[in-house]
């Protein structure tokens, strides 16, 4: 043949030689707060199924029942044929779980932010991003075609500056032609930091520069708000945002994307997000579990469920014995900095059948290597309490 598999393994020993190398690891049980790997019955702390909901009876049954009544397969993207009732459910549910006029729902979160994005913006438009969003958004961004800026972590500052420069390099055309835009993105609750985004505040910058402000709340649906909507909700800025955008796949225990808000932004996105239209719809099973998800996460359960979360991470802290950060996250970054030692860490709690993902470059900056630990609502006290002592001691004797 050709040089082909050689010159992969050159890359992939360069890969390995930075402490960087990662392999999947097969699970052989639902995911759960214990899960079995190799055989070996493991503590899960690195789900994002903060809620607990991704193995719940009611949800597994609302799938099946999905797959008793409309098989297995979609058959074909929405636009054709594919736009079965669990997807039209799905979407109602979502609109009226976020307040919005209407939903669409995409197979990932990341095809969202892909599909979204590109369709809102071209290469006359700006793209302001936070540093930290996800790689999706990242992603998103560079295909458009726009301008792209990026501002440090939730420094507003810096975002008034990339605004002013926004407004100054559109001139006058923009206000009068309404031609080129600039759309500012972050993520509500960040996912490898678990801090949050100042929204008030991105909200009052967006207004005055008159920008559009589109919102990924990943990490923030099911959990934040009265009503459990996100962060957007509990700071009482939902319907300043343009584009409320989410996954199905975390705490709502399914898996998905959504986008919620006006009638024109969803009846816009089925004409021109390509993810959306070049893509067969996400099976009727995914649907319907999710749509379950939803359910759940408004009902009296799901209030519970959140609360039950909000107390198990309080636990944590406790048992780590550092003071808590001053906002509540289930997302615990436990910062090592070198990507081998955090590595070797994680190694070191998988000895003691405790399962902590060492979180690297590219997920996070090179010198930023991390335990993520993730608490949810399904873990017990003593779990929680455990896993705290465990991560505590192996750091403390590194330090
Ligand atoms: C997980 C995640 C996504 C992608 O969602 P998927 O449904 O997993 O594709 C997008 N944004 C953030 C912040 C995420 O953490």
């Amino acid at each position: 043949m050709n040089d082909f598999n050689a010159a992969l393994n050159e890359r992939l020993a360069a890969i390995r030689k930075q402490g960087l190398y990662r392999e999947l690891r097969r699970v052989d049980s639902p995911q759960s707060p214990r899960i079995e790997i190799g055989g070996k019955a493991l503590l899960n702390f690195s789900s994002n199924d903060y809620l607990g909901l991704a193995n719940e009876p009611v949800i597994k049954e609302a799938a099946i029942q999905a797959v008793e009544k409309f098989g297995a397969g979609a058959g074909a993207s929405r636009l054709i044929c594919g736009s079965l009732a669990p997807h039209h459910e799905l979407e109602e549910a979502l609109a009226t779980f976020k307040g919005t006029e209407a939903a669409l729902t995409f197979s990932t979160g990341y095809a969202a932010a892909i599909g979204t994005i590109g369709a809102l913006l071209t290469k006359d438009d700006v793209i302001v991003i936070d540093k930290l969003v996800h790689a999706c958004i990242v992603d998103a961004a560079r295909l458009c075609g726009a301008k792209l800026r990026v501002f440090s972590h939730n420094d507003l500052s810096e975002l008034e500056d990339i605004l002013k420069w926004a407004v100054e390099i559109q001139g006058p055309r923009s206000k009068v032609q309404g031609q080129s835009r600039v759309l500012i993105v972050t993520e509500s609750v960040f996912s490898m930091d678990g801090d949050q985004a100042a929204l008030r505040e991105i909200v009052e910058l967006k207004n005055k520069y008159g920008a559009w402000l589109m919102v990924d709340e990943a990490h923030a649906t099911g959990l934040y708000g009265k009503y459990r909507r996100g962060l957007a909700e509990e700071l009482g800025v939902s319907g300043e945002i343009e584009v409320q955008m989410g996954t199905l796949g975390k705490a709502l225990g399914a898996s998905g994307g959504y986008i919620c808000g006006s009638r024109p932004l969803i009846d816009f996105l089925v004409n021109r997000a390509r993810s959306f239209i070049f893509s067969t719809a996400p099976v009727p099973a995914a649907a319907a579990a999710a749509a379950a998800g939803v359910r759940f996460v408004q009902s009296e359960a799901g209030e519970a469920r959140r609360n039950l979360l909000w107390k198990r991470v309080e636990e944590f802290h406790a048992a780590f014995g550092k003071p808590p950060p001053a906002y509540r996250s289930a997302i615990i970054p436990i910062i090592i900095g070198d990507e081998t030692e955090a590595v070797e860490t994680a190694a070191a709690l998988l000895k003691k059948n405790i399962f902590v993902p060492a979180i690297r470059y590219p997920t996070v900056a090179r010198g930023e290597a991390r335990l993520r630990v993730t608490v949810t609502a399904a873990h017990e006290v003593g779990e929680v309490n455990s896993v705290a002592t465990a991560v505590q001691q192996l750091v403390n004797c590194k330090s």
